[in-house]
C-alpha cells in the first residue's frame, strides 16, 4: 500500500463561488470521498458579487474562483457556462444569461434568440462550460467541456432552464428541455467538464496539497 495515497484531502474547504443550491449540490456529488470539504458562498458572511465582464468563459471562470480565493483566503471553484451559435459569430456567449438584457427571463432570451436565427439555415451551435479551480495566489487549474447541436425553429419541451427548449441534441433525437436530467448530465457540456474534473481528481488534489502548501492558512 502506498503511504502517500492514504493521505488523502487537504487542510482547508474548497469553496464554490456559487449562491446556486443546485450547483452546489452537483458539485458536492462531484468531490464525494474525494477527501475535500466543499463550501458554497452562503456559508460565509456577505462578500462584494464578481463582475462577469471577461471576453470568454474561461476568463469569467478564472476570476470568479480567483476573486473568491482571494476574498475568503481559501481555494475555489468558479464556472461559467453559456450558448455559442455559430451563425451569430459565437452569440449570446458570455452574455448568454443577459442576452435580452441585464434582467431577461430565460424566455425573454430564448424569444431573442429564435428571432436572430430567422431566415438561418446553417443552425450549428454549442454550449459550453469552464471550470477553474485557484488558490488565493498563483496559477488557475481549468477544466472544459462542450455539447455540440443545433437551435430549432420553436421551444421544444418543459424540462431544464435557460436555451434548453430551443437545443436540439441530433444523437438522441430531442432537444435539452426533452430530456431526463440524468440524461442531459451525460451528454451536457457541465456533465462532461465535471467528468474531465472528476477523472483527474488526485491530480488535483495533489496540484491543491501543494500550492496551499506554499500559503500558510
Ligand atoms: P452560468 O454559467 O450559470 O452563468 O450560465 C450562463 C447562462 O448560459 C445561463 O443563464 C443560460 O442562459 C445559459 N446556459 C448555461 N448552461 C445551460 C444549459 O445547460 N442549458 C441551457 N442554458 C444554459
Amino acid at each position: 500500500m502506498n503511504a502517500q495515497k492514504e493521505k488523502r484531502g487537504i487542510d482547508r474547504p474548497v469553496v464554490l463561488a456559487t449562491r446556486n443550491r443546485g450547483k452546489i449540490r452537483e458539485f458536492r456529488d462531484l468531490f464525494q470521498g474525494s477527501g475535500i470539504q466543499l463550501k458554497g458562498l452562503d456559508d460565509f458572511g456577505p462578500i462584494p458579487p464578481v463582475v462577469e465582464d471577461g471576453l470568454t468563459f474561461e476568463d469569467n471562470a478564472v476570476k470568479k474562483a480567483r476573486f473568491t480565493a482571494r476574498v475568503l483566503g481559501l481555494p475555489a471553484i468558479g464556472d461559467d457556462s453559456g450558448l455559442t451559435v455559430k451563425a451569430l459569430g459565437g452569440e449570446p456567449g458570455v452574455f448568454s444569461s443577459r442576452y435580452a438584457g441585464e434582467e431577461a427571463t430565460d424566455e425573454e432570451n430564448n424569444i431573442k434568440l429564435l428571432r436572430a436565427m430567422e431566415g438561418i439555415v446553417k443552425r450549428d451551435a454549442a454550449f459550453v462550460c469552464v471550470l477553474a479551480i485557484a488558490v488565493p495566489r498563483g496559477p488557475a487549474l481549468i477544466y472544459e467541456g462542450s455539447c455540440e447541436g443545433l437551435i430549432i425553429g420553436e421551444m421544444q419541451g418543459s424540462g431544464g432552464f435557460g436555451y434548453d427548449p430551443l437545443f436540439y441534441y441530433p444523437p438522441l433525437d430531442k432537444t435539452f428541455a426533452q430530456m431526463s436530467g440524468d440524461e442531459k448530465n451525460r451528454v451536457s457540456h457541465r456533465g462532461k467538464a465535471m467528468a474531465e474534473l472528476k477523472g483527474e481528481m488526485d491530480k488535483v488534489l495533489t496540484w491543491l496539497q501543494q500550492r496551499l502548501a506554499e500559503e500558510p492558512f
